[in-house]
C-alpha cells in the first residue's frame, strides 16, 4: 500500500459507537474508514435494538390506547384490530430509513465504508472479508474497536428465534403469542414484554433476582412493578429456570424453581424470550494476535483516552466496561475521535441517563437513594406525584412521580428518578443539572412553561428544600 492508502482512523463496527466515532474523526480532518459486517449501518441499536423496539412500543401503545382509553376522551372506534404484518412493516421501514440515513451521513462527511468482517493482522493493519466474497487489507495509524455486544444466552437453552427467542426474535414475531414468558426483568425484557402484553399476550416475567431492573431506585422500582402488574404483566421473582422442554409442537414447557432451591413448577408458553443480558462481542477479531487484553467477562479494558493496552488501538461502546447504552457509545465515539485528533474528550459514566420506554416510562440520572445512603452523605429527597401536575391530569395520563435527591449541606443534585409518560424526555433537564453540579434550588427557580409535565420536576426540586405548591 502506498502512504495515501494509510487511514488515520479505521473503525471496526458501524453501531452508534462506531459510526459516530467515524463521522467525528472525519469532521476533525482525519482520513477515516468504517468497517461493518452486518451489511447495514447502525449496529444493534438501529437494526435490532433501540429503534425497532421503540417503533413497536409506540405502535402497540397506540393500539392499546385505542382499545382501552380513547373512549374516555370521547373518541369512539368500534373495531380496533391489530394488523401485525403492517405493524412490523412500519418498524422495518423506520429501521431501513435510519440505517440508510447513516450511509448518507458517511458520504456527506467523506467516511469510507467497507462492508465486511474485520480481523487484526497487526496493531496497524486489518484484514476484511467483504460481504461480496473478497478480501481487502486496510492500514491505519489508529484503529477503534466498536464491535458492540451480542445476546447472552442461558446455559441449556437453545435460542431458535421462533419459539425460544432473543430480543431480536421478539422484535419479529409473526403471530401474537397467547402466552409469552420473559426470562429476565431487565429493561429489554420489560419493554418487549410490554409490547406483546399490549397486543394481547399473557406475559409472565421470570427473574432470578429479588427485584426487577436492579439498577433502578427502589421506591420508583416498586411503583413501576405495580404499574406493570396493573397492565396484567405477571412477575415471578427469585425464580430460576431449571429446564426447557420443546418436545411438544404446541407449547414450550419451562420448569421453574425458587432461586434458593425448593419445589418446582412447570409453566407453559407459546414463546419464551430469553433476555438475560448482553455480552461484549470480540469474536473473530483475533485480538490475541496483537495482544489486546480482555477482562474475565470479555470486555476490553481501556484508559481515560479509550486506549487499550496496545498503542494505537482503541475501544468504545458496549465492548468496554460501562453502561451498555447507545448514547453512552455515541459519546465515547466523539471523545475517542477527539483524543485521536489531539484534542480532549470526556464522558462521565456517572451522569449517563437511563430510560425504560414502557408506559409510563422510567428515567433516571445520577445516584439512586440506596447508593446515596450507602455513600454516607446526608441528603434530602423531594418528590412530586404526576397526579399534582396539571398537564398530566388534563390529558388523563398522570401515573408516576418525580423524585429528586440532593445533598443536604450543599443542595447539589445527586440523583433524579422519574416515572411518567414522558420521563425519557423530562430526564434531560436533570442530566444537564447534574452535569453542571446544579442545586435543586437552581431547577426550582428556573421558570418552567405551564402547563407542562416538566413542571413536576420543578416542584420535586422545590420539595427538597421547601414545600411544593400543587400538592
Ligand atoms: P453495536 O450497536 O452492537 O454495534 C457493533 C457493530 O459492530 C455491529 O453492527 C456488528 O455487526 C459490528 N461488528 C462486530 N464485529 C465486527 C467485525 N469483526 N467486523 C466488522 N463489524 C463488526 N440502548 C439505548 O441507549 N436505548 C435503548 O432504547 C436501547 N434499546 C435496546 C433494545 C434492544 C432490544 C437491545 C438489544 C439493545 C438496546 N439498547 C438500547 C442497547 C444499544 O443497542 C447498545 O448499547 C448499542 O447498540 C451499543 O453500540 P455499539 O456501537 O457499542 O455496538
Amino acid at each position: 500500500a502506498t502512504e495515501s492508502d494509510v487511514n488515520d482512523v479505521v473503525v471496526i463496527g458501524g453501531g452508534p459507537g462506531g459510526y459516530v466515532a467515524a463521522i467525528k474523526a472525519a469532521q476533525l480532518g482525519l482520513k477515516t474508514t468504517c468497517v461493518e459486517k452486518r451489511g447495514a449501518l447502525g449496529g444493534t441499536c438501529l437494526n435490532v435494538g433501540c429503534i425497532p423496539s421503540k417503533a413497536l412500543l409506540h405502535s402497540s401503545h397506540m393500539y392499546h390506547e385505542a382499545k382501552t382509553r380513547f373512549a374516555n376522551h370521547g373518541v369512539k372506534c368500534d373495531n380496533v384490530v391489530v394488523d401485525l404484518p403492517a405493524m412490523m412493516a412500519q418498524k422495518d421501514k423506520a429501521v431501513f430509513n435510519l440505517t440508510k440515513g447513516v450511509e448518507v451521513l458517511f458520504k456527506k462527511n467523506k467516511v469510507s465504508y467497507v462492508k465486511g468482517a474485520a480481523k487484526f493482522l497487526s496493531p496497524s493493519q486489518i484484514s476484511v472479508d467483504t460481504i461480496d466474497g473478497d478480501n481487502t487489507v486496510l492500514k491505519a495509524k489508529n484503529i477503534i474497536i466498536a464491535t458492540g455486544s451480542d445476546v447472552k444466552g442461558l446455559p441449556g437453552i437453545t435460542i431458535d428465534e421462533k419459539r425460544i427467542v432473543s430480543s431480536t426474535g421478539a422484535l419479529a414475531l409473526t403471530q401474537i403469542p397467547n402466552k409469552l414468558i420473559v426470562i429476565g426483568a431487565g429493561y429489554i425484557g420489560l419493554e418487549m414484554g410490554s409490547v406483546w402484553a399490549r397486543l394481547g399476550s399473557q406475559v409472565t416475567v421470570v427473574e432470578f433476582a429479588p427485584d426487577i431492573v436492579p439498577t433502578m431506585d427502589g421506591e420508583i422500582r416498586r411503583q413501576f412493578q405495580r404499574s406493570l402488574e396493573k397492565q396484567k404483566m405477571k412477575f415471578m421473582l427469585k425464580t430460576k429456570v431449571v429446564a426447557v422442554d420443546t418436545s411438544s409442537s404446541d407449547v414450550v414447557k419451562l420448569t421453574l424453581e425458587p432461586s434458593a432451591g425448593g419445589d418446582q413448577t412447570v409453566l407453559e408458553a407459546d414463546v419464551v424470550l430469553v433476555s438475560a443480558g448482553r455480552t461484549p462481542y470480540t469474536s473473530g477479531l483475533d485480538l490475541d494476535k496483537i495482544g489486546v487484553e480482555t477482562d474475565k467477562i470479555g470486555r476490553i479494558p481501556v484508559d481515560r483516552r479509550f486506549s487499550t493496552n496496545v498503542e494505537g488501538v482503541y475501544a468504545i461502546g458496549d465492548v468496554i466496561p460501562g453502561p451498555m447504552l447507545a448514547h453512552r457509545a455515541e459519546d465515547d465515539g466523539i471523545a475517542v475521535a477527539e483524543f485521536i485528533a489531539g484534542k480532549e474528550g470526556h464522558v462521565d459514566y456517572d451522569k449517563v441517563p437511563g430510560v425504560v420506554y414502557t408506559h409510563p416510562e422510567v428515567a433516571s440520572v445520577g445516584k439512586t437513594e440506596e447508593q446515596v445512603k450507602a455513600s454516607g452523605v446526608a441528603y434530602r429527597v423531594g418528590k412530586f406525584p404526576m397526579l399534582g401536575n396539571s398537564r398530566a391530569k388534563s390529558i388523563d395520563d398522570a401515573e408516576g412521580l418525580v423524585k429528586v435527591i440532593a445533598e443536604k449541606e450543599t443542595d447539589k443534585i445527586l440523583g433524579v428518578h422519574i416515572m411518567a409518560s414522558n420521563a425519557g424526555e423530562l430526564i434531560h433537564e436533570a442530566a444537564l443539572a447534574i452535569t453542571y453540579d446544579a442545586s435543586s434550588e437552581d431547577i426550582a427557580r428556573t421558570c418552567h412553561a405551564h402547563p407542562t409535565l416538566s413542571e413536576a420536576l420543578k416542584e420535586a426540586a422545590m420539595a427538597t428544600y421547601d414545600k411544593p405548591i400543587n400538592i
